[in-house]
């Protein structure tokens, strides 16, 4: 796609259902929801915004940045996997959010139940509200997920049931996990290896096309940012190599994209 061609709103609207081929494996972004988030204290910022000067379109009419909240379903030959579980069917008011967080909304995954469908495994990035809402609350309404392996990061907080998964480790053919500490103790990052492109799935070590610009910049839940930031460094060495595309969840309604010449650019 040529930049001139993407609307303007999408860098601060909730994303809508996109999908990205990548040669034989084929990666789709379902929306569940969003969350608004303060652009200066989501930062940690002191009130200051002035590094927005140059990326006015970030911020919604509300003031936020808006962050969308979605999971990944990757289809290969013979397996399919989901990646993270939403909100869930729930929504929370501003003022009963955190202080850097506007209002919480979820449930948007339950019109989305036959495109899931069955999953081999559900892979969760990290365990936060926003990444495990449907899991917690038994996948009602999508009852081809409720059976399968759930998998997290060997050091994340989680339930004893899940399985855990090392840095390296193959989860399908040619999808392999990369451990990213940092925003939580046990965050997971994806390799995924298509024929013709190759998909790096952040997860949370990025919140905002912003942090492709700055990416010293931590969210304020980050419980390390030291690791955070090594977290990032390392996701921006992994989408250097041509060919390779990243999916960056939480970001708006652009969130499949690449890094050129230090920002991000959308693709699909
Ligand atoms: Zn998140």
């Amino acid at each position: 796609m040529k930049s001139g061609a993407l609307s303007r709103a999408r860098w601060a609207q909730p994303a809508v259902r996109r999908s990205l081929a990548l040669g034989g494996i084929t990666a789709t972004y379902l929306p569940d929801g969003y969350v608004e988030l303060h652009p200066a204290r989501w930062f940690s910022l002191d009130g200051a915004t002035s590094l927005y000067d140059d990326r006015p379109e970030l911020i919604a009419s509300s003031g936020h940045l808006i962050a969308s909240i979605g999971v990944l379903l990757l289809e290969g030959p013979g397996w399919r996997i989901l990646v993270d579980a939403g909100l869930g069917p729930t929504s929370v008011p501003a003022d009963a959010t955190h202080p850097a967080l506007g209002v919480m909304r979820g449930g948007g995954l339950a019109s989305f139940a036959s495109v899931i469908g069955e999953v081999d495994a559900v892979v969760l990035t990290h365990a936060h509200d926003d990444h495990v809402g449907w899991a917690r609350r038994g996948w009602a309404g999508l009852p081809g997920v409720a059976g399968a392996p759930h998998l997290v990061g060997r050091d994340e907080p989680a339930p004893g049931d899940w399985e855990r998964v090392d840095d390296g480790q193959e989860i399908a053919p040619g999808v392999t996990a990369i451990a990213t500490p940092g925003h939580t103790a046990g965050h997971l990052s994806l390799v995924v290896e298509g024929d013709e492109r190759r998909l790096v799935v952040v997860g949370d070590t990025f919140h905002s096309p912003l942090q492709v610009e700055v990416p010293h910049l931590c969210s304020c839940f980050d419980v390390d940012p030291a690791r955070s930031r090594d977290s990032r460094a390392r996701m921006l060495r992994e989408l250097e190599p041509p060919g390779t595309v990243a999916a960056a969840t939480h970001f708006a309604d652009v969130p499949f994209g690449r890094v050129r010449a230090g920002r991000w650019e959308p693709v699909a």
